[in-house]
């Protein structure tokens, strides 16, 4: 019998991968299409067309040059989606200023970490967000944070003296002549498997491409208008919502700060939107708008679900009551600018369920015996790796995570379990990373544990997944307490969270035990706590 074919695939080389600079990019859609829209804030009320976001970006680039950021330093962003974001995120790119995204979720701890950890030296801010008091918490964390020498608020005088400053042609001129496409631009922070938040860190090169090859097996053009409720501090919305955008010329649609299904709606309504993005509760929770059928949505043509697994209901009413004929999935994550697989335009309703795609340009994939390190044959599970310009240049001053993340040859392991079918299209059959996905958020166990032990009566904290109809897995944590101290109730462990932890890593379910089931040689079988908290729950059902 011959050799099955291995789990090997390669994109295809074409188009070309852009070699240039963000900021080049985006000069040169603005040639192409000045007068298109390019940014649209709904709950602002403000646009922008291409030759206006420019400006202003280059505006605030010149404040940030005046306030003495220059290339390298790290700003810091910290706000829901606004259109101030988006301007922060052209305008760092346009001086060689490294944003690092700072989920609008942080609370305190999480906060200081990140700060500290990629020494930032300008932190642009929202004064509040929901229930969350930004300036506050900045106020009480600043002091220990030696690098931030500057605050600067949305909205406030000071950013408008940054934002409208007089531009200054000459300096950026100057400082685009020292900027190079593989210089880093970008940091983001993501948990992985070794508890604290390591930070990603992503060149002009590998989220301008990323950004760009989404947008081509979009099929976007200057015509699309893509509506973006996801994120701008993950991928999914600076990357494959605003760098899809400015490569192809199409607008940004931000219908609301934090997600909000029905402002969703509303914006691919009354903006006519194309393209909507979301990760698969987002669109359960539009589905389940009273009024859902109230909304016109008949501009949509397309759209992206990524994150998480897509159930086959919630696609076949995205396509059949949303008009999303065309929807993709993508699969990836933030090491890799995201995007690794995508799913294109004429693939089967089969394969959009139940496969990620396949891989996309210019990148490889292959599939290994997480063991052995043998590329596996077609259709047998293994770890899901990945190469190419999508690789990220390594975790912020953590050389040897980045040496366990990706190997000598360039290869990055995901942690993820997948097979490859003939076809080449590849499906995500498991994590073998400890790591829970409530709603689309990452939640890694090992940093809630380690948050947990800073209690004084925890002597030990184990975090796992329980499935939730509605997040599709839930929080819950085992807790062991010390001698003589008294067992901790869900209300006290939840208030000893609030205002540290971001609220979706506050465990929903505790349980207080004395001993963890463990494996002789004493690791914490956490797949059979799993077992038991499901037979527990659904008991109680
Ligand atoms: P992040 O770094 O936050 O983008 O998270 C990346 C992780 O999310 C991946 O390693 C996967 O475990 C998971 N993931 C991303 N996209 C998908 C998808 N389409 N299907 C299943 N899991 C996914």
């Amino acid at each position: 019998m011959a050799d099955r074919e291995l789990s090997y695939s390669k994109g295809v080389a074409e188009p070309a991968l852009l070699e240039s600079t963000i900021s080049a990019a985006l000069a040169s859609t603005v040639a192409r299409f000045p007068d298109r829209e390019a940014l649209v804030d709904c709950a602002a009320g403000r646009r922008w067309t291409y030759v206006e976001l420019h400006r202003d970006v280059r505006k605030l680039a010149t404040g940030l040059l005046r306030a003495g950021i220059g290339k390298g330093d790290r700003v810091g962003v910290w706000a829901p989606n606004r259109w101030e974001w988006t301007i922060t995120q052209f305008a760092t790119a346009e001086i060689g200023a490294i944003l690092v995204n700072i989920n609008p979720a942080y609370r305190e701890y999480e906060l200081e970490y990140a700060l500290n950890k990629s020494g930032i030296r300008q932190v642009i801010s929202a004064v509040e967000h929901r229930d969350a008091d930004y300036a506050g918490m900045l106020a009480a964390v600043a002091p220990r944070c030696a690098s931030v020498t500057d605050i600067v608020f949305m909205g406030s005088p000071r950013w408008d003296e940054l934002a409208d400053a007089e531009i200054d042609e000459a300096a950026l001129a100057a400082i685009e002549q020292t900027l190079d496409r593989h210089d880093p631009i970008n940091i983001q922070y993501t948990s992985g498997t070794t508890g604290s938040p390591k930070g990603a860190t992503l060149t002009h090169r590998n989220i301008l491409n990323n950004g760009y090859f989404v947008g081509t097996l979009m099929e976007y053009t200057h015509e699309d208008r893509i509506c973006i409720p996801v994120p701008f501090y993950h991928c999914f919305g600076m990357v494959m919502g605003n760098l899809a955008a400015i490569t192809h010329g199409a607008a940004m649609v931000i219908p609301a700060p934090g997600f909000d299904p029905a402002a969703t709606l509303r914006a691919v309504q009354d903006e006519r939107c194309t393209s909507l993005y979301g990760v698969p509760t987002m669109f359960i929770a539009e589905l389940g708008l009273p009024n859902f059928e109230g909304y016109d949505l008949s501009s949509l043509r397309t759209g992206i679900m990524a994150g998480s697994p897509c159930p086959a209901e919630v696609m076949r009413q995205v396509v059949e009551r949303m008009h999303m004929g065309d929807v993709g999935i993508c699969y990836g994550m933030t090491e890799t600018s995201p995007v690794s697989t995508q799913t294109r335009a004429g693939d089967t309703f089969d394969q959009r369920v139940n496969t990620v795609g396949p891989v996309g340009p210019h990148l490889e994939v292959k599939i290994i015996d997480p063991v052995t390190g043998e590329t596996v044959p077609r259709g047998e599970t293994g770890e899901f790796c990945t190469r190419g310009y999508s690789v990220m240049l390594g975790y912020w001053e953590d050389p040897e995570k980045t040496s366990e993340a990706i190997d000598s040859e360039q290869w990055m392991r995901t942690g993820d379990l997948a097979t490859m079918d003939d076809d080449g299209f590849l499906r995500i059959t498991g994590r073998m990373k400890d790591l829970v996905i409530r709603g689309g958020e990452n939640i890694y166990p090992r940093e809630i544990e380690e948050f947990l032990y800073t209690h004084t009566d925890i002597a030990d904290a184990q975090v796992i997944g329980v499935p939730d109809h509605k997040y599709g897995e839930e929080l819950m944590v085992w807790v062991k307490m010390r001698s003589g101290a008294p067992a901790l109730t869900i209300e006290a462990l939840r208030a000893f969270c609030e205002g540290k932890l971001a609220r979706y890593k506050i465990p929903k379910y505790l349980r207080v035990v004395d001993d963890f089931p463990m494996t002789v040689t004493g690791k914490i079988r956490k797949m059979e706590m799993r077992q038991q908290a499901i037979a527990e729950l659904e008991g109680n059902e």
